[in-house]
């Protein structure tokens, strides 16, 4: 139980990386606050989680809002005493190509993707610098290294993460031991596509169906294992694709 008394804040808990985040770190001993918008979905893992014997609050939310993140920050600290981590999970997709400005989904992968993660950077720092250390994890993607069809918007939030993530790394690790991830997957099987609006994009990505993709385990299992280093290893960047991607 190696995660044993470390507090944890997941977002984008309802589904997905989040969820599985959230499963595989309470297994190791980790105590999970688990945000994301749908109380039900969240209550259900809770109650899945502390029934197997783990330790988990649900904290409905909005990452784009940041009194609910400081709302989740402080039901944190009642019920667990401390913040030890938080992973910027939560986030949406709906690709599109830019002739068809859909700038309504533009705002909104801006608004979540970015701000969402600066959001969630701001309402725990103090609670870090407080704890005199921690981990900060940021869910970037493989649309931080290569755009791909109808992802300008979305490739340009990612890579924003990425950067945003050597920035916080450079500034926080060595100076008050919070150490910072960027987690960068290729395609995992979810629910993210389910935001898709443009037609013809929907039959772009058709075909990568056929491919064996990674599942929200492959990626819970990188996160752990840049928890689980010693404290003076920093995991700067988990780029990590299926076999099958190109
Ligand atoms: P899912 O769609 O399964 O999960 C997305 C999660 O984000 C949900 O829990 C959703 O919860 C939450 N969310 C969305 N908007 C908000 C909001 N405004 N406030 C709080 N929570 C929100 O997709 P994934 O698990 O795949 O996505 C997780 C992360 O992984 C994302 O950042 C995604 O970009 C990234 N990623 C995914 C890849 C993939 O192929 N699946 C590849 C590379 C990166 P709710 O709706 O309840 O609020």
């Amino acid at each position: 139980m190696n995660l044993e008394d470390r507090v944890i804040i997941i977002t984008g808990a309802s589904s997905g990386i989040g969820e599985a985040t959230a499963k595989k770190l309470s297994k190791h001993g980790a105590s999970v606050v688990l945000m994301a918008r749908s109380k039900d979905k969240l209550e259900k893992l809770r109650d899945t989680i502390t029934n197997n014997g783990g330790k988990a609050i649900a904290v409905s939310g909005d990452v784009t809002k940041s009194d609910d993140f400081k709302n989740a920050v402080s039901d944190t600290v009642k019920a667990y005493g401390k913040v030890d981590g938080l992973i910027n999970n939560a986030g949406l997709m709906p690709l599109s190509f830019v002739e068809k400005l859909k700038t309504d989904e533009w705002d909104k992968m801006v608004d979540v993707n970015i701000k969402g993660v600066l959001n969630g950077v701001s309402a725990v720092l103090p609670e870090l610098i407080n704890n005199e250390g921690g981990d900060i994890i940021n869910i970037s993607s493989m649309a931080a290294h290569a755009y791909f069809p109808g992802g300008a918007v979305y490739c340009a939030t990612k890579s924003a993460v990425k950067m945003f993530s050597e920035g916080l790394r450079q500034e926080l690790a060595p100076k008050y031991g919070i150490n910072v991830t960027s987690i960068e997957p290729g395609a995992v099987a979810t629910n993210l596509t389910s935001t898709i609006t443009d037609e013809d994009i929907k039959e772009k990505i058709s075909g990568m169906q056929e491919m064996k993709t990674l599942e929200s385990e492959d990626i819970a299992n990188a996160i752990y294992y840049a928890l689980t280093q010693p404290k003076h290893v920093n995991i700067n960047d988990v780029f990590i694709v299926p076999s099958e991607q190109k």
